[in-house]
């Protein structure tokens, strides 16, 4: 097979990131952390104030520059990488993700990104994660993969690599976010959060991080 395009989409928590990293390099695929893209928009509009018209939520989308390093996120020439993964940043990035305009620029950029890898014949393929990549910005992906988990368990999971981070953590407020997080994601009229029709849908509740890995290989064909 030539180029593939391999989509991952799931709620928050599930552990979509580890698996989609770990998959791209499995497969020499770029990977596209698609989230960190609107969490950087998230970034950026929290610095303007939040501002709501459509001609503000158009040019924060445009004007927003972002690059992928191996390890680090840079938006706007700061380096953004742990800022954004703040709690307060996660509740921005699911509100402006509700957005018509930003997600246009969002799907027109996760594309073009896409397409420039293809033409430079540098990678195999890309392996997106996020909440609509199968859905809505490639409906034709080579394979989609809807990854999910009960709310208590991507709670406690969350709570344990807090606690490993040696960060004060609280299993019924992390609960109630994850949830809030879930009911916009699934309720926002534009691109809402769920499984394309032929994803193939991976319970990771009771899979380690291998097994769900190697599941997705095998289904690739790896
Ligand atoms: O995946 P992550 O939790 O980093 O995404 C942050 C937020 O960005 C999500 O809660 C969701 O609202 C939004 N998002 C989205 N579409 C994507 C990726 C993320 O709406 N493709």
């Amino acid at each position: 097979m030539g180029f593939k395009i391999i989509a991952i989409d799931g709620p928050t928590g599930v552990g979509k990131s580890t698996i989609a990293r770990q998959l791209a390099e499995k497969l020499s695929c770029l990977y596209v952390d698609t989230g960190a893209m609107f969490r950087c928009l998230a970034w950026c509009w929290c610095k303007q104030g939040c501002p709501e018209s459509d001609e503000s939520q158009e040019k924060l989308g445009e004007e927003t520059r972002i690059v992928f390093k191996p390890e680090n996120v840079i938006c706007n020439g700061t380096d953004v990488t742990e800022e954004i993964r703040k709690e307060s940043i996660s509740a921005l990035a699911s509100k402006i993700s509700s957005f018509p305009l930003i997600r246009e620029v969002m799907k027109k950029q996760q594309r073009m990104l896409v397409e420039e890898v293809r033409r430079s014949g540098s990678y195999q393929g890309a392996v997106l994660e996020g909440r609509d990549i199968g859905t809505v910005v490639f409906p034709k992906a080579d394979f989609k993969f809807y990854v999910d988990a009960s709310p208590e368990i991507r709670a406690k999971r969350r709570l344990l690599q807090l606690q490993e981070c040696g960060e004060d953590a609280n299993f019924v407020e992390i609960l109630a976010a994850l949830n809030k997080r879930d009911y916009q994601d699934q309720n926002r009229k534009v691109a809402p959060l769920r499984a394309a029709e032929d994803a193939v849908i991976v319970d990771t509740g009771n899979l380690s991080a291998t097994e769900v890995l190697e599941h997705l290989a095998a289904c690739v064909g790896e």
